[in-house]
């Protein structure tokens, strides 16, 4: 049995602002059945110790970074968690990451140096009798795990898992005694990064194995229009890096058991879901394809474009249901669009139960991201019959068939891809789309290859299993 450590910011279904928080909850149910034995270390925000209940105190810290903090052990989905209960750090109002105006807290360079140290102590010392083989930290809010390490003399492997390069965690070089870090280890060899602390270099530089979240994304992170500065330094433990397809959980993602749908095996079935989404985005019948969106609403994402893209498909009669929330002018933009289109129809905020009705109802996925790690609501998208138009990158790449004359010859097609990532090219994608869809044979048969492409943690859990094995195992 392998005993691998979780160090991660975000863990469905506690908290989840993406899908980091996807991962974090399903992998570990997918490694245990391989033979990994996962504990997942989790910030104690206000909305995680609300729902922890009762739970063993199994270590405790006088002061972690300005406060006294304790971790707790408790079980709930099946996950094996221990929640580090630091309301100096994390009992406020507000976001995770931020407060309500969407501002980052000042001390997330504290909050989540916090959670990287107490991950390097439970390496060191164990918690509850337990002793890691291996610690598996989840983008910067884990990165500056191996500095602690480091520091403490622990040598146990550090495996880190890239979600999303964009966001380094840097912090001001001025922080370094705050943050309890080794001045003399502030250099380009490290963790200093253009004269900050940056806790995502840290990780990178500091691991035994990095990989992040689809083939393709690894491959364009060693460029220097995807590495966002962090290029060089994947290039130079490009050895070491590989790309891991996220999985999606498929009893949570399963058209045949979903409760917050009418449930349906095939995706003739999906008929009366398609009514009643039409119905509470108040959308009228249609002879189109009903698009769906789910998503944070940032420049990642592709909204503008999608906004510019958008007369072309709502001329041919096809509809789209966008639920999202994030920066302000997009959502203005979005909501004064659907002011001027009925067949646009736009909800702000963040709606679970929604989502999935959005996937059981929709004909079409929409993922125009300028660029997407993985990217999760392509694969609920496929489970549901719900066929994928995305754009050509990263794990959108990977996990979408585009409906290419070729793959139509086939008969494997599974949605559509367009390329160049602009407005223009999506406007065509959308052309395209409306085109396909009224054959209605040859959408039948992709929504039939959609729903049987395997979209569970099976390979990739295998994958991450030995990752770790190759790290923990004695050499001969
Ligand atoms: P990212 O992690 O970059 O946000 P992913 O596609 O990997 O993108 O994961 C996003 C996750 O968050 C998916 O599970 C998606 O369904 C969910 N999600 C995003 N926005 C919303 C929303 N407004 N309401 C419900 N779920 C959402």
């Amino acid at each position: 049995m392998t005993k691998a450590l979780f160090a991660v910011s975000e863990c469905a279904p506690l908290v989840k602002t993406g899908g980091l928080a996807d991962v974090a909850g399903a992998l570990p149910g997918a490694l245990a059945d391989h033979g990994v034995t996962v504990r997942v270390l989790l910030p104690g925000y206000r909305t995680v110790m609300g729902q922890i209940g009762k739970a063993a105190t199994v270590a405790g810290y006088k002061d972690l970074f300005g406060g006294p903090a304790k971790l707790l052990a408790c079980t709930i989905a099946d996950l094996d968690l221990l929640i580090l209960d630091a309301p100096h750090l994390y009992d406020r109002d507000g976001a995770i990451y931020g407060d309500a105006t969407g501002a980052d807290w000042p001390d997330n360079p504290e909050r989540f140096a916090a959670l990287s140290k107490v991950a390097a102590m439970i390496a060191a010392d164990g918690v509850d009798g337990w002793m890691p083989d291996v610690v598996h930290g989840h983008d910067w809010q884990a990165g500056l795990t191996p500095e602690y390490m480091h520091a403490l003399g622990v040598t146990t492997p550090f495996v880190f898992t890239i979600h999303n390069i964009a966001f380094h965690g840097n912090a001001d070089a001025g922080k370094l005694a705050a943050l309890g870090l080794d001045p003399a280890r502030f250099t380009s060899e490290h963790f200093e990064f253009w004269g900050q602390i940056s806790a995502l270099k840290a990780g990178i530089v500091g691991a035994a194995k990095i990989n992040t979240v689809s083939q393709t994304y690894a491959e364009e992170l060693l460029t220097p229009e995807f590495g966002i500065g962090m290029d060089g330094i994947l290039r130079a433990r490009q050895a070491d890096l590989s790309g891991i397809v996220n999985g999606i959980d498929i009893d949570v993602w399963n058209p045949a058991t979903d409760q917050n749908i009418t449930t349906y095996k095939s995706a003739a079935g999906k008929s009366a879901n398609k009514k009643a989404l039409r119905k509470t985005f108040g959308l009228g019948p249609s002879d189109g394809p009903l698009c769906v969106l789910v998503s944070r609403l940032t420049e990642q994402k592709g909204i503008d474009l999608l906004l510019d893209a958008l007369p072309t498909l709502l001329e041919r009669d096809g509809q789209l249901a966008l639920l999202g929330s994030g920066d302000p002018k997009l959502e203005i933009a979005l909501l004064e669009a659907a002011d001027r289109h009925e067949n646009l129809s736009v909800k702000i905020g963040y709606d679970e139960a929604l989502s999935h009705r959005m996937m059981a109802g929709g004909d079409v996925v929409l993922v125009p991201s300028r660029f997407e790690p993985c990217g999760l609501t392509q694969l609920y998208g496929l489970r549901y019959g719900t066929l994928p138009l995305v754009a050509l990158t990263g794990g959108l790449a990977d996990t979408v068939i585009n409906a290419s004359p070729a793959a139509l010859t086939r008969g494997v097609a599974t949605g559509l891809q367009f390329f160049p990532i602009n407005a223009q090219a999506l406007a065509n994608a959308f052309a395209r789309l409306c085109d396909l869809y009224r054959d209605n044979q040859t959408w039948k048969t992709m929504q039939r290859n959609a729903m049987k492409q395997p979209v569970d943690w099976e390979t990739s859990a295998v994958a991450y299993k030995d990752i770790y094995a190759g790290l923990i195992e004695p050499r001969p």
